[in-house]
């Protein structure tokens, strides 16, 4: 697994320019059954896959906290939002929070999550390949294969799917 990651932004970039086209194809004519087809390859790409052995999206890059993560997250500490914000968190050029420094803060020993049951929606459904209309986050997705080998082998197999 750590060769994959390692090596991965170097694969995801040599497919770059593949997976783009792919995707413009995607969005211009997704077939029918899309959502049908991601569930499928999620499902069977994550029986593989142990993010306990990975942990990658953790280390290289965070999540955004909407408001009500902040809300959760900071009541799980006993801390005011404001607290937990000016501890933990920053803006980005989006504008929106964002952890003060990766590896994130809350990543534990042996790749466990300490805030699992209260981690940020978007921690919860990376590398997002279960989404519906899966074509609408293609942009997102080109990045992310260069992150997670899991979403990586997904867009590898759509390809051999879809044509
Ligand atoms: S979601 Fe992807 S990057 Fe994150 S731990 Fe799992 S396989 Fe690794
Ligand atoms: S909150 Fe947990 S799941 Fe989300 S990036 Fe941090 S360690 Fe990973």
């Amino acid at each position: 697994m750590q060769d994959l990651i390692d090596n991965l932004p170097e694969l995801a970039k040599d497919k770059h320019i593949e997976n783009k086209k792919f995707f413009a194809k995607l969005k211009k004519k997704p077939p029918k059954n899309l959502d049908y087809v991601m569930q499928d390859l999620h499902d069977n790409e994550f029986k593989k896959t142990d993010c306990l052995k990975c942990a990658n999206c953790c280390k290289t890059t965070g999540p955004l906290f909407t408001d009500k993560d902040v809300e959760r997250i900071a009541k799980h500490f006993k801390m005011k939002s404001h607290q937990f914000i000016s501890q933990y968190l920053r803006i980005d050029e989006e504008n929106d929070y964002v952890l003060q420094s990766v590896p994130c803060t809350f990543l534990g020993a042996n790749n466990y999550c300490s805030i699992y049951e209260v981690r940020p929606k978007a921690c919860k459904e990376f590398p997002h390949t279960d989404r519906k209309k899966f074509q609408q986050i293609s942009n997102l997705t080109l990045k992310n294969v260069a992150i997670c080998p899991a979403a990586f082998n997904i867009v590898e197999a759509m390809k051999q799917i879809i044509k």
